[in-house]
Formats: C-alpha cells, structure tokens, sequence
C-alpha cells in the first residue's frame, strides 16, 4: 500500500485504560499515514481525558460528548454547565458522540432522548458539528434530528441499509465507516457502504474497538483507519489515493481543522 493521508474520525485511545501505550499507538499511526485524528468523548469526565490528550498532541482534536449509555451524566444542572464549559476549548471541535441507542437500553428513551437534545442545543449555540451514534434507534433520531436541521455532522459507525443511507444523506449529513466493513456478513450493510458518495465519507477505527480484518482479535488503533480504507477502497471500485484524499478533505472541512 502507498502512503497517503489518512483522518481518523472516532478513536478512544485518550482513555486512561486504553490497553495500549497511547504515544507509541500515535507513532504508528504517523508511519501509516494517518496523520489526524479525532478523540470522541463518551461521558462528561472522558471529554475532560480527551481534552489533556489532545492538548498535548499536534493534529488531534476533539469531539465533546456524552454517549447515550452515559445519558443521565447531563440531567444534572452541575455536570450540564461543566460539560458547556468544555465546549469553549480550543480543541473541541464537534460534539458527540451522542445519539440515540435502543439496542442497549442501558438508560431510558426519556433520558437519552433529553441528553441528545441538550447536546443539539450546544451544537447550534456554538456552531459545531456533531458525531452521532445511532442503534436500532433511528426513528426516533430523525424525528428528534428534524427539530435542528442546520446541524451538520456525522453517523459514525453506519451499519444501516440504504433506507437511513438515503435519509442520512437527504439531511446532508457525513457517513463514518469503520472496521465493520471489513468483517460484516450482512450484504444489506456492503451495499449502503458501497453507494455511499465519496463526498460524504469518512473513515474510522473506533479503537479500541471494531478491529478491521486482517487482524481481528488484535487491539485496534488508528493505524489500522488504513485497512478500512484499503478494504472500502476494493469495495467501491476506487482508487485508495483517491479515497484518502477525499476522505480526509471531507473530514478537515467537517470539523474545520
Ligand atoms: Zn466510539
């Protein structure tokens, strides 16, 4: 594989229990290629985790956000102050990952459902874009996306067909594909990714997690936004220099870094 630039768009490796060392998982990633990279936040105090990281590392930013899983983090007037606070940083430059996630149901609709807003709320005062994570949920994301239709952002990890593709898209929003891709038996799920317009992709690793193949059972780091792309790249017919540079041009002008 050649050199290009690669943006990773939702990693995790600024949490403390991140089972790698963080400066030599950077060091890789700069060796592939992959010379941006956004930390997503999951919780108020993992946004604050994001924020140091990223303060001490060139080309990393970071998305805000409190994950529906964590939703009850904002029905407290003191962390909802302290979460607008972060989003003055100079590093934040989204907010999320926030969304809607019934596959779970580790908290209530009513409390994701109010955590999703208040973050909407924040997008739109600040002007930012946001990340979002959606499951089995997007009835209701629409819906709830509807009442704030300027907001730009992405659907990170898509695994949907080309129904919410469309929907996504219709609302002009960006698709995140990660390592999902790699490993999915799910044809339904190749074939969104396929007719996803190069314009509106973007790459991801969500590392730890989502490890693409060819090293599934490995710890996943943003090296490996590389062999999404490889793999997307076979997918769709294109060019892997093409999908790089248009990749990482649509996230720079996304997150505006
Ligand atoms: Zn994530």
């Amino acid at each position: 594989m050649g050199m290009f630039n690669f943006f990773d768009t939702h990693c995790h490796i600024h949490e403390p229990d991140f089972p790698l060392p963080a400066k030599e998982a950077l060091e890789r990633a700069n060796n592939a290629g992959v010379s941006k990279l956004m930390c997503v936040g999951t919780s108020v105090e993992d946004s604050k985790n994001a924020i140091k990281f990223a303060e001490k590392n060139n080309n990393i930013w970071v998305s805000a956000g409190v994950h529906p899983h964590a939703a009850k983090d904002l029905r407290s007037e003191t962390s909802l102050a302290e979460f607008a606070l972060l989003i003055k940083n100079k590093k934040v430059k989204a907010i999320g990952e926030c969304g809607l996630d019934y596959f779970y149901n580790h908290t209530s609709k009513e409390d994701q459902e109010y955590a999703l807003r208040k973050q909407f709320e924040l997008a739109v005062e600040y002007d930012l874009p946001m990340i979002f994570h959606v499951r089995e949920a997007f009835d209701d994301f629409w819906k709830i996306y509807d009442d704030y239709p300027k907001v730009a952002g992405v659907i990170h990890s898509f695994t949907a067909t080309k129904k919410e593709l469309s929907e996504a898209l219709a609302r002009g929003l960006f698709i995140g594909l990660n390592g999902i891709m790699t490993f999915t038996k799910i044809k339904e799920q190749l074939d969104a990714a396929r007719e996803v317009p190069l314009t509106k992709l973007v790459l991801e690793t969500d590392a730890p997690f989502l490890t693409p193949n060819p090293l599934r059972g490995k710890i996943n780091e943003p090296k490996n936004v590389v062999l999404v792309g490889d793999f997307l790249s076979q997918l769709r017919g294109e060019h892997l220099e093409q999908l790089a540079i248009q990749t990482t041009k649509n996230a720079e002008g996304l997150f505006k870094v």
